[in-house]
């Protein structure tokens, strides 16, 4: 696209969200276009949060469907829109109530932790939800002996390591773009850059995980980059990633640990059908009230274990 083209574009998206109060959120793993229109780049929760906390009539979503779901469950009086329709998440559609209700009772009267990439539906029939930020806390805060976790396999192994006190069943679900990440992968890139800091999504392998300096979120890793002094990093989770940080810090290296890193649902979303979805108000996300309502409470009882 032209630059002129590009600003052109900008300038009716940036027009047309005043003249309809509304507010534009991309996550961090969206094509870093976007975040020229974006009011608030950030992880799917801390800006369904950051949007529930505006008076914005409307919510356009640079997201994947759960992720606008959410944004719908906790401000169910705004208008959600997600510009591209087909932006599922593989590991959300991973489990649906049906496979969530089978799960449950193998193993009755243990508590359910669902992870936020899930659907609305799943959502209201769990005991609390966690990030991949707050995981091992709020897992922690059930001071259970057992608890179920669900979707992501590879999260839940996480927490486990992490709390080995806890015995956790996790559900077989899993996001197919950290999974793809090889061990051999990162050995390569260690060779090639044994400077550099491997920091790695929990979503990842085990076997992966290992090999690690640092395990966290997107927003974790962010914040170890700010935090820290090195000059060179290889990024174990999505591409999105690697752009914005290469992006805000042009004087460091940062290398992205795979070509597969990159999520197609994640990269939909361009600037033409972002004004596209302002013109039109299109897709609205609807979530039932009665599910959102039950919905919401697993989401309040994870941010109050935040308070705590
Ligand atoms: S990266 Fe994985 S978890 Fe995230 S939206 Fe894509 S498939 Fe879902």
């Amino acid at each position: 696209m032209q630059q002129t083209d590009k600003r052109t574009l900008i300038d009716k998206i940036n027009k047309l969200k005043k003249e309809k109060n509304a507010i534009i959120l991309a996550h961090c793993y969206q094509n870093v276009e976007v975040d020229e229109v974006a009011d608030f780049v950030g992880d799917s929760l801390g800006l369904s949060q950051l949007a529930a906390k505006t008076d914005a009539k409307i919510i356009v979503f640079l997201g994947v469907t759960f992720m606008a779901e959410t944004a719908k469950i906790l401000s169910p009086d705004k208008k959600v829109l997600i510009p591209s329709l087909n932006a599922g998440c593989d590991m959300a559609d991973m489990v649906n109530l049906e496979q969530l209700r089978e799960f449950k009772a193998k193993y009755p009267n243990v508590p359910a932790v669902c992870y936020v990439n899930s659907t609305a539906e799943v959502k209201s029939e769990v005991d609390i939800c966690c990030t991949s930020s707050n995981a091992i806390n709020v897992v922690k805060s059930l001071n259970a002996k057992k608890v179920l976790f669900l979707p992501d396999e590879n999260l839940g192994n996480w927490v486990a390591k992490n709390l080995p006190e806890v015995e956790i069943v996790t559900y077989n679900g899993c996001c197919p773009i950290h999974k793809s990440i090889t061990t051999q992968e990162i050995k390569d890139l260690k060779q090639k850059y044994p400077n550099a800091k491997v920091l790695i999504h929990p979503e990842c392998t085990a076997e992966v995980l290992a090999l690690g300096d640092f395990i966290g979120s997107t927003t974790q890793i962010m914040k170890y980059i700010k935090d820290n002094n090195y000059n060179s990093y290889i990024i174990v989770t999505e591409k999105g990633v690697v752009d914005r940080l290469q992006r805000d810090y042009p004087q460091k290296e940062f290398i992205l640990v795979s070509p597969k890193a990159y999520c197609p649902n994640m990269k939909r979303n361009c600037l033409e059908d972002v004004l596209r979805a302002l013109e039109n108000e299109e897709h609205e996300i609807f979530v039932d009230r009665e599910i959102a309502k039950k919905a919401l409470l697993p989401i309040e009882r994870m941010v109050s274990t935040e308070k705590n």
